[in-house]
């Protein structure tokens, strides 16, 4: 399968509006993300099933390759 999928994905904090680039794993999804600046703890909003669905421009692998994402 030749499906392009980004893994980098800028991630705003919603706190202290600081961004940062993470790598996105594959095979999983990140539940929680600690913020490099203010060091709040974010977790996905309701639905979301990652926090990069949540508070990244990119959302997480599985979405992209339009797989059902771990619930
Ligand atoms: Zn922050």
């Amino acid at each position: 399968m030749e499906n392009t999928v980004i893994l980098q994905s800028t991630i705003t904090c919603p706190n202290c509006g600081s961004q940062k680039e993470e790598t996105m794993p594959t095979d999983a999804c990140q539940f929680f993300y600690k913020c490099t600046k203010c060091e709040t703890i974010l977790k996905p909003k309701p639905g979301d099933c990652c926090v990069f669905c949540s508070y990244g421009n990119v959302a997480c692998p599985p979405i992209q390759i339009n797989k059902s994402c771990c619930k």
